[in-house]
């Protein structure tokens, strides 16, 4: 089925919506949709609120069916839509009415699949434009409309999966040649103008972009508010990058499924997506892609280059799997050297080539150990935000191994790569400037490195006491496994808002210390009163139940405690300590506080 397309959605979403920067913001919608896509493909999740139940999974949100309207059988719909939003670009297949039944199957889990992409789009969407109404995607239907294929709600008139044709309404207009988006502040008419409220809704902004892929209208995004200018240029910025993601995941996953991609495929591209919408660093990233592209294409060596200095000439090969592996990882050379690679960082093309293994052309520089047998070679720029600064680069002894199929397949790769890059740099930078944690609100690492520093010398000037302790969830990557990155974000939040409980507020100091570590200092404290607040926090945590849906769950933490002076009089050592001590908490059973003493 659609593999490579499929991952298409979490490369797009690579770029999310975090806290208002709508490259950040894509990251998380990203991810959103890709989990949503790889737990569809399990099965697990209720499909986004298209149905009369109103399925908007979880969330609350509120999805009354108009009686009155005459929505057609979910089925009609979806056989409706691969061809409409396809619009002629291919051709169908199967006539035979076994393979047609294949098919309906088929594309029911296709369908979902979107479903799922879509809806947890939408649900970033609502996290990065906040004080919306209604948060919809609609998709083409008959007679060159628009259908409400989902929709986050809090209204309770909303008409679900109501049909707009080109003159109905604002939305409407987002089926029109030339028209790139809607963006209207102070709507004073009767809600139901907008032809997908049942009654007045007291709507007074409405921001929305089309879907566009190819050049081709295939749908739209849009919010709504009750609130008078609500939106601005950004809001478009954001739904435009919601559109293009969905609009590419889509059209790629039909035209996929037209085109009778394999399931395998399909399913390792969304394990590989799933992976990357997790909080990932720049290194997880290259690790991934690489497995990924070893799982998914078939070569014979995979490599993942680098550009080490921005807009620079030198470069290397940051990973390599396959033939002469231990040699070219880390192999250092310039563009300019002139390799087959280069052209993919400087023309930012996709290279496609096929040569005879001798006389060695040079990949990447002169230098380079010659592999002897290799006969093609595909190379695609990983596109970010910064412009082209890696490569990913696949070779085969098969002759002219690579076809368009391996260039979409690989493109698709990198650019879900790149936005993940995108993500993943941005987050840094933000994270450096900030001085609080985006997600849970306490000092980061940084704020905490300061402080702590003087929080040490005003210990050594008054003689005090200061107790350190590092603080770690258990098999925290369990919960993200288990329920979701989403929900691994709540149980985050919950356990900083557990632990800054039990200290005192601007007196001791919290910090989130790494992903699933926080660092927590108290002031003027010796280590039996360090060893009570530590007890009673890591108690209050193992006691708190979390809840995903209709399952609930613990988790626990493990805590190392170090104190100033007895276990050190320098601030780097008792980290250290402390650390070493969460280290031997861990290794003796979890769940527990030890003392590096
Ligand atoms: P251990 O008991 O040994 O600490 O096991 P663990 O699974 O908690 O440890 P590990 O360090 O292997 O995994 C930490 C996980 O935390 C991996 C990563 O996906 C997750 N994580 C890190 N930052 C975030 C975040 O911001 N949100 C979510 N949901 N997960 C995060
Ligand atoms: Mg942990
Ligand atoms: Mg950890």
């Amino acid at each position: 089925m659609s593999g490579v397309w499929f991952f298409l959605a979490g490369l797009f979403a690579g770029v999310g919506f975090l806290g208002g920067n709508w490259r950040l913001a894509f990251v998380p919608a990203a991810a959103c949709i890709v989990l949503a896509v790889t737990e569809r493909l399990a099965g697990r999740r209720p499909a986004p609120g298209r149905t009369k139940s109103g399925g908007s999974g979880t969330r609350k949100t509120t999805v009354i069916p108009q009686p009155a309207f005459q929505e057609p059988s979910t089925e009609e719909r979806r056989q409706d839509t691969t061809r409409a939003f396809l619009k002629g670009d291919m051709a169908l297949v199967g006539n035979e009415a076994q393979a047609r039944e294949a098919r309906k199957l088929a594309l029911r889990e296709l369908e979902d699949n979107i479903d799922g992409a879509i809806f947890d789009g939408l649900a970033l969407l609502k996290q990065s434009i906040p004080g919306g109404h209604t948060y919809a995607v609609l998709f083409p239907g008959k007679n060159d409309g628009l259908y409400m294929r989902a929709w986050v709600t809090d209204s309770e008139s909303l008409i679900a999966g109501a049909t707009l044709n080109s003159n109905q309404g604002l939305v409407g207009q987002l089926n029109k040649d030339g028209v790139r988006r809607v963006l209207e502040g102070d709507i004073i008419a009767d809600s139901t103008q907008l032809h997908y409220y049942s009654r007045h809704d007291n709507v007074r902004s409405l921001a929305g972009v089309p879907i566009l892929v190819k050049g081709v209208r295939r749908g739209a995004v849009i919010v709504d508010s009750l609130k008078e200018n609500a939106f601005d240029a950004h809001t478009v910025e954001r739904l435009d990058a919601l559109a293009n993601l969905l609009g590419h995941l889509a059209y790629h996953a039909y035209m996929a499924f037209e085109h009778g991609y394999h399931k395998e495929q399909l399913a390792a591209l969304t394990n590989y997506q799933r992976k990357f919408l997790e909080n990932m660093s720049v290194e997880n990233i290259v690790t991934h892609v690489q497995n990924y592209m070893a799982e998914c294409l078939e070569g014979d060596r995979f490599l993942v280059v680098e550009r080490t200095v921005r807009h620079g000439d030198d470069a290397r090969i940051v990973s390599c799997i396959g033939a002469d592996d231990k040699e070219m990882q880390g192999f250092e050379f310039r563009l300019s050297e002139k390799g087959l690679v280069a052209l993919a960082f400087e023309k930012e093309q996709i290279i496609n080539r096929a040569f005879p293994p001798t006389p060695h052309v040079p990949r990447f520089s002169p230098k380079e150990k010659a592999h002897g047998r290799m006969a093609s070679l595909l190379a695609v720029p990983v596109p970010t935000d910064m412009g082209v600064d890696m490569a990913l680069v696949v070779e085969s002894v098969k002759p002219r191994r690579f076809s368009e199929h391996h260039q979409n397949m690989l493109s698709t790769i990198a650019r879900a790569a790149g936005f993940a890059l995108s993500r993943a740099r941005l987050y840094q930078e933000k994270e450096q400037l900030a001085s609080r944690d985006g997600l849970t609100g306490v000092e980061n690492h940084r704020t905490f490195q300061e402080r702590f520093l003087n929080e040490i010398l005003r210990a050594q000037r008054y003689d005090h006491q200061l107790a350190v302790m590092m603080m770690d969830i258990d098999f925290f990557k369990k919960v993200n496994d288990s329920y979701g990155h989403p929900v691994g974000d709540q149980v985050l939040k919950e356990v900083a808002k557990i632990i800054s409980q039990n200290i005192r507020g601007g007196i001791d100091l919290l910090a989130r210390y790494g992903g699933e570590e926080f660092v927590v200092m108290l002031a003027d404290t010796d280590r039996a009163r360090a060893g009570e607040t530590a007890e009673r926090i890591r108690e209050s945590i193992a006691a708190k139940v979390f809840e995903s849906g209709t399952v609930r769950f613990q988790v626990t933490m493990s805590i190392g405690g170090a104190i100033y002076p007895t276990d050190s009089r320098h601030g780097h050592e008792i980290l250290e300590k402390a650390d070493k001590a969460l280290y031997r908490a861990k290794e003796t059973g979890r769940n527990r506080l030890v003392f590096y003493n």
